[in-house]
Formats: C-alpha cells, sequence, structure tokens
C-alpha cells in the first residue's frame, strides 16, 4: 500500500491526539504484515517494544546491528525481547563485502562519520526495508533539534514512516516505565541519557538535551537513516 503527502497529512489530522498504542494499532491495520519496528533498544526503547508486544507479540521487530553496539546495549535486547515474550525479531547487518571494501580496519569513524553511518545503518536498513511499506521509529519531538515536529505519521525514501510517539511528553517516560515496572538499559545508572554506537555515544554534555552525548564535537545528531528523502 502506497500513501502520498496528502494521505500522511490525513492520518496526521485523525490521529494527533491519539495514544501511541491507537497509533500502533492503526498503523498494523493499515499496512498489515508489512511494517516493522526498528528498535535502537536504547534508553527509551522498551516503551514500544511493551506496547507492541500487549498488541501482537508476533509484530516484526528489528535491530540495526553496525558491530560497533555495547554489550549492555545487546544484554538489554534479550532481556526485553524474553520478558515480553516478542516472537518475530531480527537484527540487520552491514553487507560484510561491503565492509572489507569501504572499512576493512573498523576505523572510518574515526575520519567519517557520515559514510560510517551510511555504510553500517543507512545502506542495510534500506536493504531491508525492500519488503515492508512502513516502519515505526521512536522519534519524539520533545527531543528537540531535527526532531521538534516530527509527526506520528511521515513520508520518507518512499516509506511511511510511523512515530507513535511523537507527540508523548517527556515527563511520561519515566511514569511510563514506572506504573508498568519496565527494566532500565544497564547504562542509565552510569549516566547516559541516549545510546547508540560505542564510538558515537557519550554521556550528554547537557542533562536537559539527552542526544548531546552523541557525536560529541560533530555537527552530525542523527545517524542518517532519519534525513529526509523524497
Ligand atoms: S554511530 Fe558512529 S560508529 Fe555507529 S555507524 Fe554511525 S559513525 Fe559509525
Amino acid at each position: 500500500m502506497n500513501f502520498d503527502q496528502n494521505e500522511v497529512k490525513e492520518l496526521n489530522k485523525e490521529f494527533h491526539k491519539s495514544s501511541p498504542k491507537e497509533i500502533i494499532r492503526k498503523s498494523q491495520n493499515l499496512f498489515k504484515d508489512k511494517i516493522v519496528y526498528i528498535s535502537s533498544f536504547g534508553i527509551e526503547s522498551a516503551i514500544i517494544l511493551h506496547m507492541i508486544s500487549q498488541i501482537d507479540k508476533n509484530f516484526p521487530i528489528a535491530l540495526l546491528n553496525t558491530h560497533f553496539l555495547f554489550r549492555q546495549t545487546l544484554d538489554y535486547k534479550n532481556k526485553l525481547i524474553k520478558s515480553f515474550n516478542l516472537k518475530n525479531f531480527v537484527e540487520i547487518f552491514p553487507d560484510n563485502s561491503n565492509l572489507q571494501k569501504d572499512d576493512p580496519n573498523n576505523n572510518l569513524w574515526i575520519s567519517d562519520v557520515e559514510k560510517c553511518c551510511e555504510l553500517r545503518k543507512v545502506k542495510p536498513l534500506n536493504k531491508f526495508l525492500k519488503k515492508y511499506n512502513a516502519w515505526i521509529s521512536g522519534r519524539k519531538s520533545y527531543q528537540g533539534g531535527e526532531r521538534f515536529d516530527v509527526q506520528p505519521f511521515e513520508i520518507n525514501n518512499g516509506k511511511v514512516v510511523v512515530n507513535p510517539l511523537a507527540n508523548f511528553e517527556k515527563k511520561l517516560v519515566l511514569l511510563y516505565f514506572n506504573n508498568n515496572n519496565l527494566p532500565k538499559h544497564p547504562l542509565v545508572k552510569e549516566g547516559y541519557l541516549s545510546v547508540g554506537c560505542t564510538h558515537c555515544t557519550f554521556k550528554p554534555k547537557n542533562i536537559e538535551d539527552p542526544r548531546s552525548g552523541r557525536w560529541i564535537n560533530q555537527t552530525k545528531t542523527e545517524c542518517g537513516i532519519h534525513y529526509k528523502k523524497d
């Protein structure tokens, strides 16, 4: 099912006051088995994973594994999948021949973070998404930066991107974790507020801006999978 910008606008009008769970349910009704949640298994990922587990434990879920993830993230992924009893999970890896050609020493991140993200995240995701019409992302408008105007439904690179937490309030995150007794990412207790690859994740410079620990001292603020393309 292909959507155009007008249809997405209508969906946003209809669902701008809906709960994240209603948005996930609507998306599943619209896209059937052609929608997948791309989860980072980061600090707040347990929220959407928990909601999905209450809707359909066979909902497709995928993690982009760049080979540079924290061990704690992989442990957390195992823990959440087991405790939510999620049945349809896969990991997406970068293509080995592309790695050998473009990053044979695994150090491209030092000289060119854009190319490194392209190789380890954007290309593998685009290849994986060929079999889907839509995907779910965990972006929220309160995260600011390029996310400040994120809408529940968007079109990017020919796919519908569903952001169930687009209008979720920051204060509700902790409440949701507490009310549902969700386990926290192991790096939270060490002071991390946003977690990606080991090479590009630091503790936040500004506690009010959780993503200020990502790509520190670089202009980059997003990994590239959310860059807008027609
Ligand atoms: S976040 Fe850093 S290490 Fe990970 S893919 Fe992007 S540039 Fe490479």
